[in-house]
């Protein structure tokens, strides 16, 4: 393992996979731009005691899989495993609930979890989620799992499952978690390790288990939809009216209780079969006491956060057009000539327009042949018969029509601009 290689679970993104990632996020604004959210940075280190506090320290995110160090100052901080204790963190520490509500957000960028790295699976990992504070109505839940949802629609992703539950409040869950001690306890010897220790710790997330051994010991356990509170039930119902107006299609599993503290009433998930064992492209849920837990006043809120690497394994079958695609390559012939279209190449840059000038040593079959390589639309040449009547020789690689453009005029990056967007139509 050398030292010039990336970290295990770490990856470069690289052209043109990059262009995938950057369709992404496009799309992923202008959704978040329509449903009046705005971006919040936020950073990538914190105090370890956050994410203990938020994420719950019997979680396998908080025990095994967070990346802590001791900084020069001895404060114990933390790469941050997931956004929103940061995005709740910032709403507190900057009294946003003095704001008028709702306020949303949402943020990008890489997350850390020390996981055993496999397909879809990395150790720095990145994601875009959303955060909207100060609203407890139903309304809310459904235009965010609209809002996924048209994300979705819009990179084109199919084969797409969009899973709901509710696992209740402060009310109801208690009743449920004994219901589920009482059950899980009679089978304990039988449950694996992790198991064991999540009886005593953290009951619901014995639903999650994925060891092949436990999972059949779930069959019978009890179901949080059966003992909802009034309150609960009436939320998660009028979520489903509203999703319905929507046409949002999904599914109800009452195993979707997530596997962090903090969630409250709605979880959910959007999964795929496509990508093996690592089946949630996007996740989240309400959380209505984590505000209060911060310091705030008490303040309803929900979010979601998708996965990056997967969204893009999904969509690396039809990829979008790379727009980056060159425009103009200059193929100077001679140093006069290319000082004059360095020069003329840094005015069409400036003019918005794609352009890579040539080396004026180089022979003009060199310049084709590095034009076709850099996939570019026209090759302007100038040698120094085209210098000396002001013009020079553009061809367009598709077909090989050839014509000529003056390289020293008033409107000459218009010029320019005008041939560039014909690469395919006829060049007046
Ligand atoms: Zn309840
Ligand atoms: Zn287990």
């Amino acid at each position: 393992m050398s030292r010039f290689n990336t970290l295990k679970g770490v990856q470069d993104i690289c052209p043109p996979d990059v262009l995938i990632w950057q369709e992404i996020e496009r799309t992923a604004r202008e959704v978040f731009h329509v449903y009046g959210f705005g971006e919040i940075k936020i950073p990538i280190i914190e105090y370890t005691d956050l994410f203990v506090r938020s994420i719950g320290g019997d979680t396998d995110i908080v025990e095994k899989e967070m990346y802590t160090f001791t900084d020069r100052g001895g404060r114990s901080i933390t790469l941050r495993p997931e956004g929103t204790a940061s995005v709740v963190r910032c709403y507190v520490e900057n009294h946003m609930h003095n704001l008028p509500s709702p306020q949303k957000f949402y943020y990008s960028g890489p997350m850390f979890r020390y996981e055993r790295p496999q397909k879809g699976r990395f150790r720095q990992f990145y994601q875009i989620g959303a955060e909207a504070f100060a609203s407890e109505s139903p309304r809310c839940d459904a235009e965010m799992l609209s809002m996924v949802n048209n994300i979705l629609l819009r990179l084109s992703i199919g084969n797409l499952r969009l899973e709901i539950n509710s696992i209740g409040c402060k009310v109801c869950r208690p009743r449920y978690r004994e219901a589920l001690v009482s059950y899980f306890s009679e089978k304990e010897d039988n449950l694996c390790t992790d198991c064991k220790t999540r009886l005593r710790s953290n009951p619901l997330r014995l639903l999650d288990c994925k060891i092949e051994t436990c999972v059949p010991l779930k069959a019978d356990a009890p179901l949080i939809p059966d003992y909802l509170c009034d309150g609960c039930k009436s939320h998660h119902e009028r979520l489903k009216e509203l999703l319905a107006a929507c046409n949002v299609n999904f599914y109800e599993n009452p195993l979707i209780v997530r596997g962090l503290d903090y969630y409250t009433k709605t979880t959910f998930e959007v999964t795929t079969e496509h990508l093996g064992a690592q089946k949630a492209v996007a996740a989240g849920g309400r959380y209505d006491y984590l505000v209060k837990e911060f310091g705030g006043p008490a303040t309803a809120a929900i979010g979601f956060a998708m996965g990056m690497e997967r969204l893009a394994a999904l969509m690396s079958e039809n990829p979008p057009k790379d727009s980056a695609a060159l425009p103009i390559y200059f193929a100077p012939l001679g140093q006069r000539a290319e000082t004059i279209t360095l020069s003329l190449s840094e005015k069409l840059r400036a003019g918005g327009l794609g352009v890579e000038p040539g080396d004026g040593a180089t022979l003009l079959k060199s310049h084709m042949k590095k034009a076709d390589k850099l996939n570019a639309a026209f090759v302007v040449i100038v040698g120094d018969e085209e210098l000396d009547k002001g013009y020079g020789t553009w061809r367009r690689l598709s077909d090989g029509t050839q014509g000529e453009i003056a390289l020293d005029c008033p409107d000459v990056v218009d010029n320019f601009l005008r041939l560039a967007r014909c690469p395919e139509e006829p060049v007046r």
